[in-house]
C-alpha cells in the first residue's frame, strides 16, 4: 500500500523519486512513450484501477505505476500498487 507520499526507487541510478497519484501524463512523456505504456498496462477500469506516470528525477527513466483503487468507506479510497512499467529507450 502506498505511503502518504509514495516513492519510487530507481534500479538504474539508485535514486528515489517522490511521485503523486494525482499527476497524469507528465510533459516529459512523448507520444511514443505514452503509447508503449498504454499497450503494456492496458485500459484503465474506472473506480477500480488507475495509474500515474512520472520520470525518475535523476536519470529521467519513464515510469508508470498501475494501482487498484478500493473504496473502503463512502468516498474514501485506498490505493494498492499493482504493477510498475518501465520504458526502455531504444539505443
Ligand atoms: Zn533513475
Amino acid at each position: 500500500m502506498f505511503a502518504n507520499i509514495p516513492t519510487y526507487w530507481c534500479a538504474k541510478c539508485d535514486d528515489i523519486t517522490q511521485f503523486s497519484l494525482k499527476v497524469k501524463e507528465p510533459p516529459q512523456f512523448t507520444f511514443a512513450i505514452r503509447k508503449a505504456m498504454d499497450d503494456a498496462s492496458g485500459p484503465v477500469i474506472p473506480y477500480e484501477t488507475n495509474y500515474c506516470d512520472f520520470c525518475c528525477k535523476n536519470c529521467g527513466q519513464p515510469v508508470r505505476v498501475k494501482y487498484d483503487e478500493h473504496e473502503f468507506a463512502m468516498s474514501s479510497y485506498r490505493y494498492l500498487p499493482k504493477a510498475v512499467y518501465l520504458y526502455e529507450f531504444a539505443l
